[in-house]
């Protein structure tokens, strides 16, 4: 019998892949796109150099091949993932950079396709709350009513002083204001929060995850921070090493924060996914199943859940 009521292999934390078997009744997999966006901190609209922790990839996992149109990129991915899993299905995940970085007409060209795609099931977009007027908030909505459209917001931190070291561009405030928009909407959002970032104790990772879990997402991805080689922060630690989370306190921080994330919301990730050649530190990320492993390991011998510490 399983410990936990949202899993059907033992896992104590509702996992995206339990999520996605029961609303969509398969296998599902993502294909990340580059549409060739960037961001705002980057182009000067609110700041230049991007995220202190991103390279010039865009968000850092990205690992789709931009030499190839969207559609291409989109096939090709397809064909490579259904060789594993013949009968799953795609979500359209609009990666790197911010994807809503346009005025909605453009963004329209974009996705339109996509959603009618029969092999797409549901697109997933990654971006920013201060790239999300209403225009654009009433069109992806509009979306949803064909498939589901999931949308990943890269928060990161709910302390503002992190953000400025950051570099993010907004404020705490303005992400409330918007998600406060997009929970009137049928779009299933999506909060990244970074673990490990150099000025943050593990007490303010854990008060950021507390207060996400809160807003009750749709799921929250848990990233480690990557140092990475060609970003602001891999700079500043090739000139003077900062300490990062050892794997044992990253495992500590992310069972304390799932147990203040309520049961039903989905976890999407709780490593990051990295560029093998750009990653510096640290280097125990490399081994994921080790730190999934672990974490599992840790939460069957406290006996913890998933939302056990929720009010
Ligand atoms: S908003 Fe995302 S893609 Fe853009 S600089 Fe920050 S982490 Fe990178």
């Amino acid at each position: 019998m399983n410990t936990f009521i949202y899993s059907n292999d033992n896992k104590r934390y509702h996992t995206f892949n339990y999520a996605s078997r029961k609303r969509y009744n398969t296998k599902v997999f993502k294909v990340g796109l580059n549409a060739g966006f960037t961001c705002p901190n980057r182009d000067g609209k609110c700041g230049y150099g991007g995220c202190t922790f991103c390279n010039d990839i865009g968000s850092g996992d990205f690992q789709g091949n931009t030499t190839l149109n969207l559609m291409d990129q989109f096939n090709k991915g397809v064909k490579i993932q259904q060789q594993k899993w013949p009968d799953a299905k795609a979500i359209a995940y609009f990666q790197a950079f911010t994807n809503t970085y346009a005025p909605v007409e453009e963004l329209k060209q974009l996705y339109d396709p996509f959603i009618h795609h029969p092999d797409v099931i549901a697109l997933s977009i990654a971006t920013r709350v201060d790239c999300l007027d209403d225009s654009i908030i009433d069109y992806l909505d509009s979306l949803t009513k064909i498939k589901d459209v999931y949308l990943e917001l890269g928060l990161q931190t709910i302390h503002d002083e992190t953000a400025k070291h950051m570099n993010r561009g907004y404020d705490y405030a303005l992400f409330k204001d918007v998600f406060k928009k997009l929970k009137n909407t049928n779009l299933m959002i999506i909060v990244h929060v970074m673990n490990g970032y150099p000025t943050e104790t593990v007490e303010q990772m854990i008060e950021t995850v507390k207060e996400v879990g809160q807003l009750r997402p749709y799921g929250i991805k848990i990233h480690m921070l990557n140092v990475l080689k060609n970003s602001n922060l891999g700079l500043q630690y090739y000139k003077k090493p900062f300490k990062l989370l050892s794997l044992e306190e990253y495992i500590d921080c992310v069972i304390t924060q799932l147990r203040y994330i309520p049961q039903e919301v989905s976890i999407l990730r709780l490593t990051g996914d990295y560029s093998h050649e750009d990653l510096i530190e640290p280097q125990w990320i490399k081994n994921k199943i080790m730190v999934l492993n672990g974490i599992d390991k840790k939460m069957a011998e406290l006996n913890i859940t998933q939302g056990d510490l929720c009010e």
